[in-house]
């Protein structure tokens, strides 16, 4: 029998799990994860900003196990030795014939001083738990001093992660509002990014629909500023581009980091060759110095030959990689030779609050409600694909306005 380890219960985590069990193949399974529970990063902005509730975007890891196949441990992955097929988990060391490594990403800060220490991050449940009552507390304490630095919030970072979330914040404003005893208008969002165009991934004609509704609902979109440091309590950017000491301090009593992701620090650790903890996989997904290592979803790096540039990290790319994986396994264990890994994008859908949506679905442009629904409905389906029908179903998700 083959001993298949699987790091990490996201998206491609889940979804490997899912087609290994039910292939009747002759493995048992070891899946280990930090939490007790799945959660989907999607929609990490809309705990943050308090619109939607965490247990809605979770459900118990359990309930996906099937025990007879696989043995869930709940814990915290150290580092992987490769030559010696291990993995260290907390004070345990874990022997595997395959391993699937699907442990997600961390805040990336470039570099930049006082990001760690001087602004919040949204990279988990917890972390994006922890904004929404940082939030809270602020608009307490606006209550008690008067001072408009506690109504205002910071979003670093104008990309596809920002945006959402400061779509979400205006949509949580009139909640917060009503705790600081002011009017939603008065909670003032803003949003710095380095690059002048918002959402480079998109066409002129989504930015500018994008840029519209900031607009209208007057949040502060500076671009063009680089961020210098992060001091307590305030963000530092440059201001004029052909001067670098034109710096500008922006007081707020919320910032919150989402200028970028890396893969998780466990790659480097463990000494794959990596850049931003991710690895530049062989076709077959797998380490490019050991076959029988597959790095899936964001800790992997994987060649659009259509730009020469490898595929943005996301959960459609990470669930297709997960599928994959499971086959491949069980290709190799049956000695037949690899597919080599293919992916077509469906498109992405950035959603600016529960109602407003704009994106691309194959080859067509969305706005406005029907792209608002479509985005429902890839999210409900990243929940079918990992938990099935019993999730979709038992999170309510079918009401999708909630
Ligand atoms: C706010 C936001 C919005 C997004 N919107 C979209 C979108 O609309 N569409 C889209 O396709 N993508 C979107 N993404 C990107 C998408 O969420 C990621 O690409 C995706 O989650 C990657 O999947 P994964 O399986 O690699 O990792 P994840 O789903 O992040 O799972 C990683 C798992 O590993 C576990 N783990 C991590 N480290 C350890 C450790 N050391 N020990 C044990 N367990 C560990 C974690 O608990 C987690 O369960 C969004 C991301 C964010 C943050």
């Amino acid at each position: 029998m083959k001993e298949i380890v699987i790091l990490g219960a996201g998206y491609a985590g889940l979804r490997a799990l899912h087609v290994l069990q039910k292939s009747g193949a002759d493995i048992h399974i070891t899946l280990i994860d930090r939490n007790s529970y799945h959660y989907e990063s999607t929609s990490l902005h809309e705990v943050a900003a308090g619109t939607q509730k965490d247990e809605k975007i979770c459900y118990d890891i359990k309930d996906v196990v099937d025990t007879k196949k696989t043995t869930f441990i709940q814990g915290n992955v150290e580092k992987i030795d490769s030559d010696k097929k291990e993995v260290y988990v907390d004070q345990k060391t874990l022997s595997y014939d395959y391993l699937i490594v699907a442990l997600g990403f961390q805040s990336e800060s470039f570099g930049i001083p006082g990001v760690k220490e001087n602004s919040l991050e949204m990279v988990d449940v917890k972390t994006a738990d922890q904004v929404h009552r940082h939030i809270i507390e602020q608009m307490k304490q606006y209550k008690e001093t008067k001072n408009e630095e506690y109504l205002r919030i910071v979003v670093c970072g104008a990309g596809f992660t920002g945006i959402e979330l400061v779509g979400a914040l205006v949509e949580g404003s009139k909640a917060f509002a009503d705790i600081a005893g002011v009017k939603p208008e008065d909670i003032q969002i803003y949003c710095v990014e380095a690059v002048d165009k918002i959402l480079p991934m998109f066409s002129d004609r989504l930015g500018q629909y994008c840029l519209k509704y900031l607009d209208k609902w007057d949040v502060k979109l500076l671009t063009g500023k680089p961020i210098k440091k992060v001091e307590p309590g305030a963000v530092v950017y440059q201001n004029s581009k052909d001067n670098e000491n034109d710096l500008v301090a922006l007081n707020a009593k919320t910032i919150i980091w989402t200028t970028g992701v890396s893969g998780s620090h466990v790659i480097g650790d463990s000494g794959f060759e990596e850049r931003r903890g991710r690895v530049m996989v062989k076709p077959n997904l797998t380490d490019p110095k050991h076959d029988d290592v597959y790095l899936l979803g964001d800790v992997s790096a994987v060649m659009d030959p259509s730009s020469n540039r490898p595929y943005p990290t996301t959960a459609q790319i990470a669930l297709k990689m997960g599928s994959y994986a499971g086959k491949d396994i069980l290709n190799q264990m049956k000695g037949k030779p690899s597919e080599p890994f293919s992916f077509k994008s469906l498109g992405s859908v950035a959603s600016i609050g529960n109602t407003h949506a704009f994106g691309v679905v194959g080859k067509t442009e969305v706005t406005a409600y029907p792209a608002s629904f479509i985005k429902k409905a890839i999210m409900d389906r990243s929940l079918f694909e990992t938990g099935g029908i019993k999730e979709v179903m038992s999170k309510g998700r079918f009401d999708l306005y909630h």
